[in-house]
């Protein structure tokens, strides 16, 4: 069996379910991890802010607007009486329970439980509309398998142990579907696995089923070497190493959730990025076995803070870098890029959460100034050190433009550069020229 996950575009209307189901049809017996509809998370997240501000006019009418949203697709969607009033039932109890909390307190969990809504309400379309093609897909809730433990980690023995047996109950079922990104955290609340979180959902799923692949079908044919929404011509990556595909996730590539690398990698599990529009494109297949020796994608992470920290002694001492360390450490804040000198440290951050508190405690011992609005740019393959020349490569395609830290040797799959905000698009474009035209 595969896991066949579906982003928000590839469910993103009427047509695109019809267009899923065909897709799924063909290739049997599966399990399906469907995301919300494209621009529904963030029509929740909406409500949930107008619920946090108190403004009930506000929320009634965004609840309303997505209740006209998804009333279109049901019209469009379904041929029949029958299915077509079972669908809108369903949906119904997802848009009366979003009008529950127009009058409740607000809090986090209740945004959590709004939030959750968009999948389920993609599952209700999917799932009515294949049983009206004839199919008695089985529809597993994600929310009585999916769990995270008390460090908001995926809760995997619990989620091995609640969804086999679902699975095995139904030894006939045709395909299984259910929703991505929800989960139930370790108090049992609904709660989430952050934006984009379906990915994790898919990976999961394939880790504990032992799956023979997991698909991440999207609205691209694979993983490109550079990001398409800045650089014209970028090209399909047709293998990459799992490593390879989590440092460029991690470092923005949006087509895959950075979370979602490791359950597949440790359970060696192949993953398969898809284009639904496309289905026939050979994508990209991410794996432990990818060809070596190339520079493979370049990927850049935006809202990246410098802090340069330097020891308020001559030389730096030991027990310094440990200092530095431990402060961000109590914080829970990681820290992305490192660079030293023999008086001081400059690292990254992408989080400013309690930054000012951060900050003033490293000025007890140490003189500390920031960069903000930086952004890393990640140049991602098999740099293993003895392969010579691509650090030159990088180096002079980048001549013109200023460069604030460069950061190897920490695996040997990146070379990360930080530069300005305003430098972002050119630093991609002469590097993707540099290295995949040039080359
Ligand atoms: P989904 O809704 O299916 O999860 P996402 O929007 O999360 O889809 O991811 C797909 C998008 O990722 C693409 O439309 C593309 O704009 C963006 N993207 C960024 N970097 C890359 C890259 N290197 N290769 C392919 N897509 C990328
Ligand atoms: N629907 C969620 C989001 O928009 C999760 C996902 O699509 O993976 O972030
Ligand atoms: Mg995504």
């Amino acid at each position: 069996m595969k896991v066949m996950k579906f982003g928000g575009t590839s469910v993103g209307s009427a047509e695109r379910f019809k267009n899923v189901a065909r897709l799924l049809l063909d290739r049997g017996r599966n399990i399906v991890v469907l995301s919300a509809m494209s621009g529904t998370t963030n029509s929740l997240v909406e409500i949930a802010d107008y619920l946090y501000k108190r403004n009930s006019a506000g929320a009634q009418e965004m609840i309303t607007s997505l209740e006209n949203k998804y009333s279109g697709v049901v019209n469009a969607l379904f041929e029949t009486h029958e299915a077509r009033e079972k669908a809108r039932k369903e949906l119904k109890g997802c848009f009366s329970y979003l009008r529950s909390f127009v009058r409740e307190q607000f809090g986090e969990n209740e945004e959590k439980e709004i939030l959750s809504q968009g999948e389920l309400m993609s599952t209700i379309l999917m799932a009515n509309y294949l049983r009206e093609l004839g199919v008695d897909v089985v529809l597993l809730p994600a929310l009585d398998f999916m769990r995270t433990d008390e460090n908001a980690e995926p809760d995997i023995p619990y989620i091995e142990k609640r969804l086999l047996p679902m699975l095995e109950e139904h030894a006939e079922a045709p395909m299984f579907i259910t929703q991505g990104y929800i989960c139930r955290n370790c108090r049992g609340d609904v709660d989430n696995l952050q934006r984009g979180g379906s990915d994790l959902t898919a990976s999961l799923i394939g880790a504990v089923t032992g799956a023979e692949e997991i698909e991440i079908w999207t609205d691209i044919d694979g993983m490109h070497n550079s990001d398409p929404r800045y650089v014209a011509n970028t090209q399909p990556v047709h293998e990459l190493h799992f490593e390879e595909a989590a440092e460029l996730a991690y470092f923005g590539a949006k087509i895959l959730h950075p979370t979602c690398v490791l359950p597949a990698k440790v359970n060696n599990i192949p993953v398969r990025l898809l284009n639904t529009m496309q289905p026939e494109a050979a994508g990209t297949l991410i794996s432990n076995f990818p060809p070596s020796r190339t520079i493979k994608a370049i990927a850049a992470k935006d809202n990246i803070t410098a802090i340069k920290i330097k020891s308020s002694r001559m030389l730096l001492s030991y027990g310094f870098m440990s200092q530095v360390f431990e402060v961000f450490e109590r914080y829970r804040i990681p820290i992305d890029m490192v660079a030293t000198s023999e008086v001081g440290v400059s690292l990254t951050i992408d989080n400013r959460r309690d930054f000012d508190r951060i900050i003033n405690e490293l000025k007890v011992f140490a003189t500390v100034s920031t960069d903000d609005d930086m952004v890393i740019i990640c140049v991602v393959g098999d740099l293993e050190w003895h392969n010579t020349g691509f650090e030159a490569k990088v180096v002079e395609a980048l001549r013109g433009i200023p460069v604030r830290m460069i950061s190897y040797g920490g695996s040997n799959y990146n070379i990360s550069l930080l530069v300005k905000k305003e430098n972002k698009i050119e630093a991609l474009n002469a590097l993707h020229k540099k290295l995949f035209i040039d080359k």
